[in-house]
């Protein structure tokens, strides 16, 4: 949820180690050139004798028979329409490594450990970048650099190279310190952006399976969550790309915050995402339709940024619960209130969609018709299950 509609550039560039992995595509290329020396060896162009020559001419005819056979399958074998198997071939992907160049300005997207949000970023789409490329993918990237880039310039770069995908690289933060599970976004309604919620939850599925134990919990949710009278300027102004913003874990949790400094699990999580876009190019995209042609909901007003880094932000889950025990005991007003505050504080998290749908109950129940109506709509369109009904 550390994001910023900021687009100030202030050039800060810090020195820090990266080392990349490269792939060799052909390592075995020189060997069938030593074979074929071994087809014509010197002697057969200098026959000795009548029986040598005799030989000699056989083996012409078998070598040329041979050719000409070999000729023969390969006219008629049909032309291969891609040399890739996965289907990334010749598509363009633009890679966001998210933030940059903010250190001596920003004080929270940093963990306690010192590892900053776009460092990690960084080194994650730099490893993205390589294997997308090994897959024969045109790989347009944002920034490659510990600089700033403008949000608007970043979506216009994914636009103006004609972008198949855009994939926003971030690691997320949270007041509490015990939080950690992966957040998707798409931009605006689920039911209008189809292609970036497929998106979504492949890359969701990924991240689940590479980073976490089984039975993690995942939020995919709408940008409209977070920013709820635009979402965020990079899906925004891309909108029509298909696109979304990974928030694959914590940085603010300790213990993930060291896994995250380590290079082979920046790898790992960027395979995460290559076999997300692999699953994505295997199916027909599915369409993306003008925004809010289906419905326009009224935005619900949730902490911004800092806000949610305050105390009373931690108490997002138990405020849930409690807001969730409350309305089974028939205490509906209490309730709606600490449900509401669940949903403010942590807008994206993975019980906010629950919350929601109590909330829209409880107004239902209280006869507020309309408003309840709101309330399930928002859960419709701004929250998704990680696999289809
Ligand atoms: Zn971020």
């Amino acid at each position: 949820m550390i994001l910023t509609n900021n687009d100030t550039a202030i050039q800060c560039s810090l020195a820090f180690p990266l080392t990349f992995l490269r792939w060799k595509k052909y390592e075995d290329g020189s060997r069938a050139t030593e074979d074929r020396s071994l087809l014509f060896p010197a002697t057969d162009f200098y026959p000795k004798s009548k029986s040598m020559h005799k030989i000699s001419t056989l083996r012409y005819s078998l070598i040329l028979s041979s050719c000409l056979i070999v000729l023969f399958l390969s006219c008629c074998k049909p032309p291969e329409t891609s040399t890739s198997a996965s289907g990334l071939e010749g598509k363009v992907i633009c890679v966001d490594a998210g933030h940059g160049g903010t250190a001596e300005i920003d004080s929270y997207r940093v963990g306690v450990g010192g590892e900053r949000e776009e460092w990690i970023n960084l080194r994650v789409a730099r490893y993205l970048k390589d294997l997308l490329e090994n897959e024969g993918a045109q790989v347009v990237m944002t920034r490659t650099e510990d600089v700033q880039v403008g949000l608007q310039e970043r979506a216009e770069l994914a636009k103006d190279k004609g972008a198949d995908v855009l994939l926003s690289i971030h690691h997320n933060a949270a007041a509490d310190t015990s939080v950690n599970f992966p957040i998707i976004y798409y931009h605006a309604n689920a039911t209008e952006n189809e292609a970036s919620v497929k998106l979504a939850r492949l890359v969701g599925r990924q991240l689940l399976s590479a980073l976490f134990p089984e039975d993690s919990l995942i939020s995919i949710a709408s940008d409209h969550t977070i920013f709820p009278t635009a979402g965020t300027a990079v899906l925004r102004h891309s909108y029509g790309v298909p696109g979304i913003i990974g928030e694959a874990t914590f940085f603010t949790n300790p213990s993930e915050e060291q896994r995250l400094r380590q290079e082979a699990y920046n790898l790992r999580e960027a395979q995460a995402y290559l076999q997300a876009l692999i699953g994505f190019f295997d199916e027909a995209v599915p369409p993306i339709e003008e925004k809010y042609s289906h419905i326009k909901i009224p935005a619900f007003q949730v902490l911004q940024e800092a806000e949610r880094m305050a105390p009373t932000a931690r108490l997002w889950l138990q405020d849930y619960q409690q807001g969730k025990t409350l309305y089974t005991e028939g205490k509906l007003d209490s309730a709606f209130q600490f449900l509401t505050r669940s949903a403010r504080s942590f807008p994206d998290s993975y019980v906010a969609s629950d919350a929601h749908r109590l909330r829209g109950e409880i107004l239902l129940k209280l006869g507020k018709t309309k408003v309840a109506d709101t309330a399930f709509q928002r859960v419709e369109e701004y929250y998704v299950e990680l696999y289809e009904d």
